[in-house]
């Protein structure tokens, strides 16, 4: 029996480790809070900083591979780890995910369209680049963001003497805004030698900054673009080696799928895999890091949608439960705070 060691305590090493668990891996859960929901469903949890060596060195030499569901990891801290045990995604992949500013750079390298950007380092910097770009614009940390934190929109010169200060005055990246129609993800996984499969890809409809909604097959515009982005996602992945699930989050626009950011793992979006693919993105991303042949991505119905239980929403799980086609998720947490995601719940339509 193999151990997989997945870095990273939420609901997505929850569900990689369910998915690990189907196909017979045991999973050892690394993460430095002790609250962990996917510690409750693993054989193991080491709960420790990144940065204890001697407890990371005690999780390398207990599993057979490292994967993480969690971005924003010290790369410096995990890479003496990958000396001992391969980590994939490769620490190279995350290096460049975890940091828009890398992150930008490398898809400019690749010829991918972005919106317009430009680094920012302080007040002066980011008013030439406002000067540059024009509004309105939209300020990003260039670390540690997500679900619409550390970003700041800037609509009129009022918010330009804040906008530094409100992203906590760090480094950042302003990027101009892109007037799109929808937004969508391609999620695809990759394998050691390179086979590669993708799912459909999912119209996204974000509210207050968070994922509400996925729904495929994705609407008409968003499908018209959908092969070019995923060309954009293979050759992404492929400049990266990169092994197990990667996502890209595009803006359908007038003139075509502008890239948005990547995760170097599986994400919230492809959460309707579960039930609407044949095969999910946990089984496949675990397959991936494991050496195991990719299963078949098609959809199990012409229609699949997933709705985020945010906060709150999840108390209504009975409910939920009434529809006796609804696939509920409850990721196990204890406390319901505005905007913590608690659950989703997977439809699909025939
Ligand atoms: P996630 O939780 O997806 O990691 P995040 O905090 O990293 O989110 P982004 O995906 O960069 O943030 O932005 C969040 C949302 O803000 C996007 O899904 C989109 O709706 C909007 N947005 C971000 N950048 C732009 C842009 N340049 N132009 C227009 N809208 C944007
Ligand atoms: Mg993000
Ligand atoms: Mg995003």
């Amino acid at each position: 029996g193999s151990t997989i060691g997945i870095i990273g305590g939420g609901q997505l090493g929850r569900m990689l480790a369910m998915a690990a668990a189907q196909l017979g891996y045991r999973c050892h859960i690394y993460a430095p809070e002790a609250d962990s929901v996917a510690a409750e469903v693993a054989a193991e949890f080491t709960c420790a900083p990144y940065e204890d060596w001697d407890a990371l060195k005690r999780f390398g030499d207990s599993v057979d591979v490292v994967t993480y569901e969690f971005e924003n990891l010290p790369v410096d801290a995990l890479t003496p780890l990958a000396a001992i045990v391969p980590i994939h995604p490769r620490l190279s992949s995350l290096t460049i995910a975890q940091d828009r500013l890398n992150e930008k750079s490398h898809m400019a390298d690749l010829g991918i369209a972005t919106a317009p950007w430009r680094a920012v380092s302080d007040q002066a910097s980011l008013e030439r680049a406002l000067a540059e770009i024009g509004m309105p614009a939209i300020l990003k940390t260039r670390c540690f963001g997500y679900d619409g934190k550390g970003q700041v929109r800037i609509t009129s010169p009022d918010d330009v003497a804040t906008a530094f200060e409100a992203i906590g005055a760090q480094p950042a990246i302003l990027e101009g805004f892109v007037d799109f129609e929808a937004e969508f993800s391609i999620l695809l996984c990759r394998a050691a030698d390179g086979d590669c499969t993708f799912w459909d890809a999912s119209t996204n409809v974000h509210r207050d900054g968070i994922l509400a909604v996925s729904t495929v097959p994705p609407a008409a515009l968003v499908a018209g673009q959908a092969r070019e982005a995923k060309a954009i996602a293979r050759r992404v992945a492929d400049a990266m080696d990169y092994v197990g699930v990667l996502t890209l989050e595009f803006f359908a626009s007038a003139h075509g799928p502008v890239f948005n950011e990547m995760a170097p793992r599986v994400h919230n979006s492809g959460h309707w895999t579960i039930e609407g693919a044949l095969t999910s993105q946990f089984e496949n991303h675990i397959r991936a890091v494991c050496g195991l042949p990719l299963g078949a991505t098609a959809l199990t119905a012409p229609r699949v949608r997933m709705d985020n239980l945010i906060g709150h929403e999840a108390d209504a799980w009975a409910e939920i439960l009434s529809d006796p086609t609804a696939h509920l998720h409850l990721y196990g947490k204890d406390e319901a705070r505005p905007g913590r995601k608690m659950g989703h719940v997977t439809r699909l339509m025939f």
